[in-house]
C-alpha cells in the first residue's frame, strides 16, 4: 500500500494574516481541513497556486434566517412613516405562516448568498421554534435542524442558538397569539441545545449556543438556568442576546426597572467571554467600557439597524476601550460583509465628522482593521474555530478576483480598504471553508437549485 500523499500547501502572492498583510505566504492544510502551517515569504515552488489576495473567511454572528424572505417588503411608509414596531408586524405575518420546508429552502438561499459575499460562518438566532399558534412539533428541534441541514448543505459553518422566549414585554408580560410560535422556557431551549449537541457531534462546522431572546422577553431566573444549564452543556458554549436596540427599549426597561438594559444586565449577571450582546446601540460610555472589560463581544449589525431606524453605536469609545466587535446580517436585507463593515465605518464618520475611526496607531488602515476584529471578534463570538490565517484555525479563506478593477494595482492595506471602500461588484472569486472549495469562479454549484425553492417560497408567502 502506498503511503498516503501529504496534501499540497496553496500559495498566495498577499495573504491577510493576524499580524497584517504578508507576501509570498504558504498555506499548509490538512486533510480535515484545518490549517497547519503558515509561512510569509516563501517559494511558490510545489504549491497550489491562488490566484488572488486571500483573506480569512468573515463571521457573521446573527442571522434570522427565515427573514431574507420578507426583505425589501417593509419599505413603504405606513401613517407615521414605520417604526420598528410596524416593520415587528410585517415580520409577525411571515414568522406566522413559514413551515419547515419553507425554511430550509429560505435558509439554503440565504446561506448560499451568504457564502457568495464572503462569509464561511452564520450565528442563526433562533426563536422560530413552534407550530403556527405555538404546539411545538413532535420533533422539538424539528425548525432548528431545518436551519443546520441547510447550512450543512450549503457548506457554511453554523453557530446555532436556540432563543429562549417565555414574554411579551418588560414586566413578564403574556405573549400574544403570534409570538406563542417563538415560546420556549429555558429548559425547551436548553433541551433543543442538548438534542443538537448530541446530533451533530460529528460535524466540526455545527456549533450549539444559547440565545436569552431579549430583557423584554425572560425574567432573571430564566437568564441564570440558561446559563447555568448551558455550561452544564459545554462550558464554552456561547451566549448571546438582543439589548439596547431601540429608545423605547431602553425607555421600558427604565420604567420596569429603574435601569437601563446594560445597567441591569451588567448588575444582574456576570458577563464574560462567553457573551455577544447584539446591538448594544443605545449604550453609555461607562456602559461600553464595562462591556469591554468583561470580555463580552458586541454584535453589530449595521445595515439592519440603519434599515429599522435604531441608532448608531458608540464605536469609538468601544474600541478605545479595547472591546471586541463582530458583525451579522441580522434580518439580512445584505448578505455583504463589505457593506455591514463599509456602513459601520461610514455611520461613525457622519457622527463624528471625521475619517478613519476604525483605525489604530498600529492598524491605520481602516479596511485590515475592520475586516481582521469583525472576523477574529466574530469567530470567538460564535465560538467556531475561525477567522484567522493561523495554524490551528479551520480552513475558512476567501480568494479574492485579482482581476477586479477594484483591485487594480492594490497591494498589502490598500487591498480592503479598496474593497470595502470603493468595491460595488462582488470581488469574491473562490470560498474555501473546512479545507473544501465552495464557491469557485463566484459561483455556488447548487445556486440554480436553491433559487428555484426559494422563489417558489416567495411566491406562496406573498403578502
Ligand atoms: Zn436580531
Amino acid at each position: 500500500m502506498l503511503p498516503p500523499q501529504p496534501m499540497p500547501d496553496y500559495f498566495a502572492e498577499d495573504a491577510l494574516l493576524p499580524e497584517g498583510w504578508a507576501r509570498g505566504v504558504r498555506i499548509g492544510v490538512s486533510k480535515g481541513g484545518v490549517i497547519d502551517s503558515v509561512a510569509a515569504d516563501q517559494s511558490p515552488d510545489g504549491a497550489a497556486r491562488l490566484s488572488g489576495p486571500v483573506i480569512p473567511g468573515m463571521i457573521d454572528v446573527h442571522s434570522h434566517a427565515f427573514q431574507r424572505a420578507m426583505a425589501g417588503l417593509a419599505e413603504r411608509a405606513s401613517s407615521g412613516g414605520g417604526t420598528f414596531w410596524s416593520w415587528r408586524e410585517v415580520m409577525y405575518g411571515f414568522a406566522a405562516r413559514i413551515t419547515p420546508d419553507d425554511l430550509h429552502a429560505i435558509a439554503a438561499q440565504l446561506f448560499v448568498e451568504l457564502l457568495r459575499h464572503g462569509y464561511t460562518s452564520v450565528g442563526e438566532f433562533h426563536y422560530l421554534h413552534n407550530q403556527p399558534g405555538g404546539a411545538p412539533y413532535e420533533t422539538r428541534a424539528e425548525m432548528s435542524i431545518q436551519v443546520i441541514e441547510a447550512a450543512r448543505h450549503a457548506g457554511i459553518a453554523i453557530t446555532h442558538l436556540p432563543v429562549v422566549y417565555a414574554f411579551g414585554g418588560f414586566g413578564e408580560q403574556t405573549l400574544d397569539d403570534v409570538q406563542a410560535r417563538f415560546r420556549a422556557d429555558p429548559a425547551h431551549a436548553l433541551g433543543v441545545a442538548a438534542d443538537l449537541t448530541a446530533r451533530y457531534r460529528d460535524d466540526p462546522r455545527v456549533m450549539v449556543g444559547l440565545a436569552p431572546h431579549s430583557l423584554r422577553a425572560v425574567n432573571l431566573s430564566m437568564l441564570q438556568e440558561a446559563v447555568s444549564g448551558l455550561a452544564g452543556l459545554d462550558a464554552a458554549a456561547p451566549l448571546h442576546i438582543h439589548i439596547a436596540e431601540q429608545a423605547k427599549e431602553v425607555d421600558d426597561c427604565l420604567a420596569w426597572s429603574g435601569r437601563r438594559p446594560l445597567e441591569w444586565l451588567c448588575e444582574n449577571l456576570p458577563l464574560d467571554e462567553r457573551w455577544c450582546l447584539i446591538h448594544a446601540t443605545h449604550a453609555r460610555e461607562d456602559e461600553l467600557e464595562g462591556i469591554a472589560a468583561s470580555g463580552a463581544a458586541v454584535g453589530l449589525c449595521p445595515t439592519t439597524e440603519a434599515n429599522l431606524g435604531d441608532g448608531l453605536f458608540g464605536l469609538a469609545a468601544f474600541a478605545a476601550a479595547k472591546g471586541r466587535i463582530a458583525i451579522g446580517s441580522d434580518s439580512n436585507v445584505s448578505v455583504s460583509p463589505i457593506e455591514e463593515l463599509r456602513w459601520l465605518e461610514y455611520g461613525q464618520r457622519l457622527h463624528a465628522q471625521r475619517r478613519n475611526v476604525f483605525t489604530t496607531a498600529d492598524s491605520p488602515s481602516t479596511g485590515a482593521s475592520l475586516w481582521r476584529a469583525a472576523a477574529e471578534g466574530g469567530a470567538r463570538a460564535l465560538a467556531q474555530p475561525a477567522g484567522a490565517i493561523a495554524a490551528g484555525k479551520r480552513a475558512d479563506l476567501v480568494v479574492l478576483d485579482a482581476n477586479s478593477p477594484t483591485l487594480a494595482t492594490k497591494t498589502g492595506d490598500q487591498i480592503l480598504d479598496a474593497l470595502i471602500f470603493s468595491g460595488n461588484d462582488n470581488a469574491v472569486g473562490r470560498v474555501m471553508v473546512a479545507g473544501k472549495w465552495i464557491i469557485e469562479d463566484g459561483r455556488h454549484a447548487e445556486e440554480e437549485r436553491t433559487a428555484a425553492n426559494f422563489r417558489k417560497v416567495l411566491r406562496k408567502l406573498a403578502p
